[in-house]
């Protein structure tokens, strides 16, 4: 039988509940433990494919094409986990599917309520999409008091009661402000937020509280909530800010907490060994070398949006022993100012992309660091800019460009595939989730991957027109990887350049700390020559 993890959080948003829930993962899975985790979104939309990053952060695509939360990414990155279209349900999908039903006739006679019918659905989609687990960690989005996720509390809290104890626990995230004045860590904030739960009728078995500086959460502190929100004191965890994410597995170990979910389970596991996680920190906190990468984007405002990517660099830096110096340059600045940012940078990477704002300045960084032989990784929306700039600035056709930017260019070397114009539907209309490729020997890709065969994960509209592959091939552009029909690019490369190679899809959803992806990796020990 699965037993479960219900995680909520409290006091304040962005707390960090996404990462906690990954490195809790983390440490049962390394124990032995099945492990799965789901994530419940309040907001209505769908999905969020059709938000903003600005909005929402990165929009995380699992192998079987699922737009999610970000957190999936965490999820993925701390564990061996694959997420799938189970691992993520919003309100929206939840009120969609009654709605539906309602409309079939389904409850006929009925009048269709939040309780039991929303609730019923939702306690539905968490037993259904955990079955095959050990234990499963259910997180809940957003904040303890916020109106939208009340429907979700209530499933949580029915089912505790129908699982029981021993079977089911819940885990309370909350933050421990810091006051100047008095020199100490508050706690009220959290008696308040246990508070509002209790009114849910959810009572939290563990706290963990965040505390942003770096102030010990003393005994006393941990006494004080103890009695304070009803909980015996050895569940008060503490995660005091780390300086890399990948510590806070060894953090919630080394405080026990595996030992004591496993101990209220009544499992019996080998005990975690966490050496792995010791040398990604050791790796990250020591290494000495720093590389500079020039990331060249729309959403520069927001890393948020970059969540993977920058994970993606981490990970290629802990392979490589070095650190990564991230600059985030926005695209419609060098437009309007130059190429005078580029200066200084070890490595030029532009990532994908929506819109035609700043694609301009993206041309012109490709042909900076084409020309420059500076290291150029093109990932999605970056290889196609980097196809734009070859058909422009190598084989000459004048004001190249892809549709998406300017759908009466002479030379639509990007264009919509035929299959896919008749699609209007905004939500619906992407290449997603993972394909295969076939790669082509001597080249560098080829050299890279060290197989043939790779898939990869995809999230596009635009494709690389066949009808200029000609002309491009004539003038010298490498294709180094296709769909195994051979009808869709996913690579280019050229020669006589020390690293210079673009991507169809988003190798950056793959990349884990123990198992860096090796496109960015190749990438970063390009930069370091
Ligand atoms: N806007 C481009 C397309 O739709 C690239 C998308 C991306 O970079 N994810 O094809």
């Amino acid at each position: 039988m699965t037993k479960y993890i219900f995680m909520t959080g409290g006091v304040v948003s962005s707390l960090g509940k996404g990462l906690t829930s990954a490195a809790i993962a983390a440490i049962l899975e390394n124990r032995g433990l099945k492990v799965g985790i789901m994530k419940l979104d309040p907001y209505i939309n769908v999905d969020p494919g059709t938000m903003s990053p600005f909005q929402h952060g990165e929009v995380f695509v699992t192998d079987d094409g699922t737009e999610t939360d970000l957190d999936l990414g965490h999820y993925e990155r701390f564990t061996n986990l694959v997420m799938t279209k189970n691992s993520n349900f919003t309100t929206g999908q939840v009120y969609l599917s009654v709605i539906n039903r309602e409309r079939r006739g389904e409850y006929l006679g009925k009048t269709v309520q939040v309780i039991p019918h929303i609730t019923n659905e939702i306690k539905d989609r968490i037993i259904k999409g955990t079955q095959e687990f050990d234990i499963a960690i259910i997180e809940v989005g957003g904040t303890v008091g916020d109106i939208e996720s009340l429907p979700f509390l209530e499933s949580i809290r029915q089912l505790k009661r129908e699982l029981g104890y021993g079977n089911a626990i819940s885990i309370h995230m909350t933050l421990l402000p810091y006051l100047k004045a008095a020199n100490e860590l508050k706690t009220k904030p959290t008696q308040n937020s246990v508070r509002q739960l209790m009114q849910i009728g959810l009572q939290a078995d563990f706290i963990v509280c965040r505390a942003e500086v770096d102030i010990e959460i003393t005994r006393k502190i941990k006494e004080k909530i103890s009695l304070f929100c009803n909980l015996p004191y050895q569940n008060v965890i503490t995660a005091n800010d780390v300086s890399t994410i990948y510590e806070l597995p060894i953090l919630l170990h080394q405080q026990k907490l595996d030992e004591k979910l496993l101990t209220i389970f009544n499992l019996d596991y080998p005990l975690a060994d966490l050496q792995v996680w010791e040398d990604i920190v050791d790796k990250i906190k020591n290494s000495k070398v720093t590389t500079t990468i020039g990331v060249v984007g729309k959403y520069v405002e927001l890393t948020e949006s970059y969540k993977s990517l920058n994970e993606a660099l981490t990970h290629a830096g802990i392979k490589n022993s070095v650190k990564i110096n991230l600059k985030f340059i926005s695209s419609e600045d060098i437009e309007n100012n130059g190429i005078d940012a580029l200066k200084d940078i070890d490595g030029i990477l532009i990532p994908g992309g929506f819109g035609n704002r700043g694609v301009e300045g993206k041309i012109l960084a490709v042909k900076f660091a084409r020309e420059n032989k500076i290291p150029f990784l093109g990932i999605c929306l970056g290889m196609q800019i980097a196809v734009i700039e070859y058909a422009r600035d190598v084989a000459k056709l004048k004001d190249a460009n892809s549709t998406e930017f300017n759908s009466k260019t002479d030379y639509p070397v990007i264009d919509i595939m035929y299959s896919q114009k008749d699609i209007t539907d905004k939500g619906a209309t992407m290449r997603l989730g993972a394909y295969p490729s076939i790669i082509k020997e001597e080249t560098l890709a080829y050299n890279i991957y060290e197989q043939i065969e790779i898939s990869e994960r995809h999230r596009h509209r635009y494709e690389f027109n066949n009808g200029y592959r000609d002309i491009l091939e004539k003038n010298g552009l490498i294709i180094s990887a296709t769909s195994p029909d051979n009808q869709l690019v996913e690579m280019i490369e050229i020669k006589e350049h020390p690293f210079f190679i673009a991507v169809q899809f988003h190798p950056e959803f793959k990349s884990k700390p123990f198992l860096p992806h090796p496109l960015f990796a190749g990438f970063i020990k390009a930069t370091l020559k």
